[in-house]
Parts: C-alpha cells; sequence; structure tokens
C-alpha cells in the first residue's frame, strides 16, 4: 500500500483501517511518533528492507507474550514456596547479584539465541517470528513465538533470580531492568548521552541482528557484548551507517554551508 501522505493515500489507507486496522498502523502510527527532531539519531539505513507484520498483529502477540509470562509467575511462586516478607538484601550484596546475574542472563541468552539461529528447526518453527521485524521499534521487543518466549525470556529471566536466591525486591529491580535494556535494544534511535548507550550495547548494536548478513551475528543480549567478542560473531558497523540517505545529505549540506561561511 501506498504511503506518501497524499489524501488520497490517506483515504485509500482510512478505507482499509475500516476492514482490517493492520495497514493504517503499520504506516501512519510510526510516522506519527517519529519526530523530526530526532531523525538525525534515528536507525534508519537506506538498504534495510521493510516489516513483514503490522503493528496491530505485533501488539497482540506481545500481550499474549506478557500473558504468559504472568501465569508462569504465579504457577511459579505458587509451587516453589519463598518467603516475600524476608529481610531487604543490602545494596552490597543487591550490586553483586545484579552483576552476577545480568552475566548468567547475558550468558543464557546468547547460547539459547545462537542455537535459535544455528538450528534450522528452531528457527524456521520460532525464532524466526522475532525476525519478521526487519525494523525494530520499542513495543515489538518481545514480540516472539511463546516456545521461544518461555524458553528464551522467562527461564533466562527467572534462573538467576532462583540460583542466585534473590530478595523480591532485588528480583523485581533486575528483571525490570532487563526488559527495559530490551525494548531499548529495540527502540530504533540512538540518541547522545544515553546513560544506558555508555554503559551498554547499543540499539543499533541489536538492530543490525535484525536484517541483511547481521542475522548470522551479534547475539549477545541484553548487556554486554563479551559473548560475542568471545564467539566471534561480532559485525563490525559504524553509527554512519545506519542513518537514511536523507539525513546523510543533509548533514552533508550542512557541512558544505558552514565550509562557505568560514571562508568568507
Ligand atoms: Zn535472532
Ligand atoms: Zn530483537
Amino acid at each position: 500500500m501506498a504511503s506518501n501522505g497524499t489524501a488520497l493515500d490517506f483515504g485509500h489507507d482510512l478505507v482499509s483501517f475500516m476492514k482490517h486496522p493492520g495497514p493504517v498502523f503499520d504506516h501512519y502510527l510510526p510516522q506519527t511518533l517519529d519526530p523530526k527532531f530526532l531523525r538525525r539519531y534515528k536507525i534508519d539505513p537506506p538498504q534495510r528492507p521493510k516489516n513483514k507484520v503490522s503493528v496491530g498483529h505485533v501488539i497482540s502477540r506481545v500481550a499474549l507474550q506478557h500473558f504468559i509470562q504472568m501465569v508462569v509467575a504465579i504457577v511459579f511462586v505458587w509451587i516453589v514456596p519463598r518467603d516475600l516478607e524476608r529481610e531487604m538484601e543490602d545494596v552490597g550484596t543487591i550490586l553483586i547479584k545484579l552483576m552476577i546475574g545480568a552475566f548468567m542472563l547475558d550468558t543464557y541468552q546468547y547460547w539459547m539465541h545462537r542455537l535459535f539461529h544455528r538450528n534450522k528447526f528452531l528457527y524456521r518453527h520460532f525464532h524466526s517470528v522475532h525476525h519478521e521485524l526487519t525494523v525494530p521499534y520499542a513495543f515489538g521487543a518481545l514480540y516472539n513465538h511463546p516456545v521461544e518466549g518461555l524458553c528464551m525470556d522467562t527461564v533466562g529471566g527467572g534462573l538467576p533470580v532462583l540460583l542466585l536466591d534473590m530478595h523480591p525486591w532485588t528480583a523485581t529491580l533486575f528483571t525490570s531492568f532487563a526488559t527495559i535494556k530490551t525494548v531499548h535494544d529495540h527502540c530504533g534511535y540512538v540518541l547522545p548521552f544515553d546513560p544506558l548507550h555508555l554503559c551498554f550495547a547499543t540499539a543499533a548494536y541489536h538492530d543490525i541482528h535484525h536484517w541483511g548478513k547481521g542475522i548470522r551475528y551479534n547475539f549477545s543480549q541484553p548487556f554486554f557484548t563479551l559473548w560475542d567478542e568471545l564467539g566471534g560473531t561480532i559485525y563490525p558497523y559504524s553509527l554512519d551507517d545506519m542513518v537514511s540517505d536523507e539525513v546523510k545529505k543533509e548533514a552533508e549540506e550542512k557541512k558544505h554551508l558552514d565550509a562557505k561561511r568560514k571562508a568568507e
């Protein structure tokens, strides 16, 4: 469907919207939430193919994913009795558990993610769902097949909580932070002075994994790139290659104008 912003196209999409909400959301919602002043920080490489699924479909699958995680968490707390009233851990213990937990989660997710790519059955039936998003966006971060969601995200987040015997508040902090970082990995922007980008892998790093040759690289998630470095699966890229031709042209014109002004 065309989406060049003309009244005719809008009317055409509006009619489609009445039949099926997917196409309109797919075209107009991300564009509406795409402020112009942030465009130069947007990950928008020219050669990247378009998404294969609508935003409406993605939201419904992510809602299902959250529901499954909630049920698993309730059943887990019910089956494995935990002392929810126990005394809070001290700051030092919380920090150590968060750091070890991050390493455990990274290790688990790297090898599981790599396995879901290298094994053709696992990729075709499960992980290919996540890769229907060639242009990731924040609320598609947990767009997965339910089996993958259970194996990768639910078990990956639950194991450090269990093995490190985290206090419920420490566990809340850990799982919330891991979720925030995963959403951030799919946000589609590399903003300057982003505190998460100062310490951890950038959104561009994971974005590369969603399209082109990058699909065979950058399996590390959500925090550090250590396992990709050790496993020889890191994809070399430059942030300049990650912006659109339009942004590059604007930057080039600005550079030219500045040089001209200086010369005068
Ligand atoms: Zn993948
Ligand atoms: Zn992803």
